[in-house]
């Protein structure tokens, strides 16, 4: 029986054209809905297009959109959704998604690196494995996926990897959970746990700092000021901060401010591992949450939901474990 597919388009590279000077822009129409044909060969399609935008402009105010879109269908109308999205911040859209929605059809986000009508162009092909996905039994229950290039990668492993190879999208460490091939879609392995929280506004601002070899503690103080609601650190090798940061440390977990830590490192887990004046178990001693793997982006996507849901720091700790 022929699937119902809800498609959103959002905008991005994959709803771009290329002009005779090579510079890449949106025009007109959607150059992924003229392919008619490819498309409504899949299953029966259902388009919406709340917005066309880069993905650079995306904000947490269009992804609550594309939840509440999705909300708004059940499970009797439709049998997957796809998004099309802008490949720059297509990670943290899908990771969003993949934390705050709960339905029992499968999500999958698509995007291109090369526009419409460039040599090679990927955004058809792409769409066309995500429709596949979409519609394939065993996307179900996985959380929301990312395709692109072939591989289906989860929203909480992907990240995008080069700033123009079409193999971009890569899950560093774990590797894609499934394959599409000609014939199927395949899948190799599960996750292992999804993640669900109730969440219909973001309204918390949280930070992202990326930690360097002399960092000191004036960004934080800036913070402080600026009356932020959270913070992300990514931190050197296994969790680890400049002796000179630590005074900034302080007088953030003064305020009650959560202090989220990754590592700047893409692949392994920040740990409390050294003792040293800076290191992963002083930080940990001074209140500092760690977080299990996640990249910087997302942990900040998933400090914004948990202070949406809570100002305990203690089930904010726990969200990250
Ligand atoms: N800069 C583009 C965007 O994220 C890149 C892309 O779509 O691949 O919208």
């Amino acid at each position: 029986m022929s699937k119902k597919i809800l498609i959103i388009h959002t905008g991005g590279t994959i709803s771009m054209s290329e002009d005779e000077t090579g510079t890449v822009k949106p025009t007109g129409q959607n150059p992924i809905t003229q392919h008619t044909k490819e498309l409504t060969d899949l299953g029966e399609l259902l388009i919406e297009e709340p917005f066309q935008l880069p993905s650079p402009h995306i904000t947490m105010k269009e992804m609550l959109v594309l939840k509440k879109m999705i909300e708004n269908y059940s499970a009797q109308e439709i049998d997957g959704v796809v998004i099309t999205h802008g490949t720059d911040t297509l990670e943290e859209t899908a990771y969003f998604l993949d934390l705050t929605t709960d339905t029992t059809f499968p999500i999958i986000v698509t995007g291109a690196m090369r526009s419409s009508n460039e040599i090679g162009s990927d955004g058809l092909y792409n769409v066309i494995s995500a429709i596949r996905v979409a519609s394939s039994e065993e996307a179900k229950n996985k959380g929301v996926l990312v395709v692109l290039n072939d591989e289906i990668h989860t929203a909480s492993n992907v990240t995008k990897t080069h700033t123009s190879n079409v193999s971009t999208f890569q899950s560093p460490q774990y590797g894609p959970i499934g394959i599409v091939t000609k014939r199927g879609i395949i899948f190799h392995h599960s996750p292992l746990e999804l993640e669900y929280y109730r969440t219909n506004h973001i309204e918390k601002r949280v930070a992202l700092l990326k930690a360097h070899a002399g960092m000191d503690s004036s960004l934080f103080y800036a913070i402080k000021e600026l009356h932020y609601d959270g913070i992300v650190i990514e931190a050197l090798g296994q969790g680890n901060l400049p002796p000179d940061a630590i005074e900034g440390i302080k007088a953030i977990l003064a305020e009650n401010i959560p202090i989220v830590l990754v590592s700047r490192c893409f692949n392994g887990i920040a740990e409390d591992t050294y003792s040293y004046e800076g290191g992963g178990s002083h930080l940990k001693e001074l209140g500092v949450i760690f977080s299990n793997g996640l990249n910087g982006q997302k942990a900040r996507i998933k400090l914004l939901i948990a202070l949406a849901t809570t100002n305990d720091i203690n089930r904010i700790e726990q969200m990250f474990q």
